[in-house]
């Protein structure tokens, strides 16, 4: 591109983005943190791409700067056609953009399911756990659920499921033997004995129950 072609696809990104043309000249410093956050969306966006990928998008926003930016990034994804694969700590964002939701617990995928059927009922004991510990109201209908321990070291990952050192639902087979993946409804899977027929298992479990 040339300087003067160069200077408008700037000036158009940012416009996409809802930053004002005057803080195309200011260094990061010189902006508040949203605006930065939207900069960020801006270039990303330049390379014309089909999938961005947002790690924690939101953090360090306030609670303002948050649903501006959860407003934008709706619009764009219908704008530009765009798919986000979202990592995030902030299950509330989760459940507000999301379609498809997969939880990890140590480096292994725990639960994936269609957003509105995770949040409406989680099935996995830890992405029951995590759910129960967001602090908003309406967002979990059942118990509080405190886990115990700490997370395990990566490097030495407990034997059979890596959850069951901290999982008050745990089953003799849990110790030695990893769950693998099973379907409880469509579109639906959940890594754990207490869902699927495991002929060791002495406990199957309904999915819900
Ligand atoms: S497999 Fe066992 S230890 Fe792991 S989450 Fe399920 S019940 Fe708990």
């Amino acid at each position: 591109m040339g300087k003067t072609e160069r200077r408008e696809a700037v000036r158009a990104l940012a416009g996409q983005a809802g930053l004002s043309h005057d803080l195309l000249s200011r260094r990061p410093g010189e902006v508040s943190g949203g605006q930065n956050q939207r900069a960020c969306i801006a270039r990303a966006l330049s390379t014309r791409p089909r999938l961005l990928v947002l790690d924690e998008p939101l953090t360090a926003l306030d609670a303002v700067a948050r649903q501006q930016m959860v407003t934008l990034l709706c619009r764009l994804k219908e704008n530009f056609g765009l798919t986000y694969f979202l990592i995030t700590h902030d299950l509330a964002l989760a459940r507000q953009i999301g379609t498809r939701v997969a939880v990890m617990y140590l480096g292994n995928l725990v639960e994936k399911a269609p957003a509105a059927a995770f949040f409406a009922e989680p099935r996995h004991p830890y992405a029951r756990a995590l759910l129960s510990s967001v602090l908003r109201p309406g967002f979990w209908q059942g118990k509080r659920i405190v886990l115990q321990g700490e997370l395990p070291s990566l490097r030495r990952p407990p034997k059979g499921c890596v959850f069951h050192p901290r999982c008050a639902e745990r089953l003799p087979i849990c110790t030695h033997t990893a769950p693998r993946p099973r379907a409880v409804a469509e579109g639906h899977t959940v890594c754990c004995h207490l869902f699927g027929a495991d002929p060791s298992g002495p406990s199957i479990r309904e999915p819900g129950r």
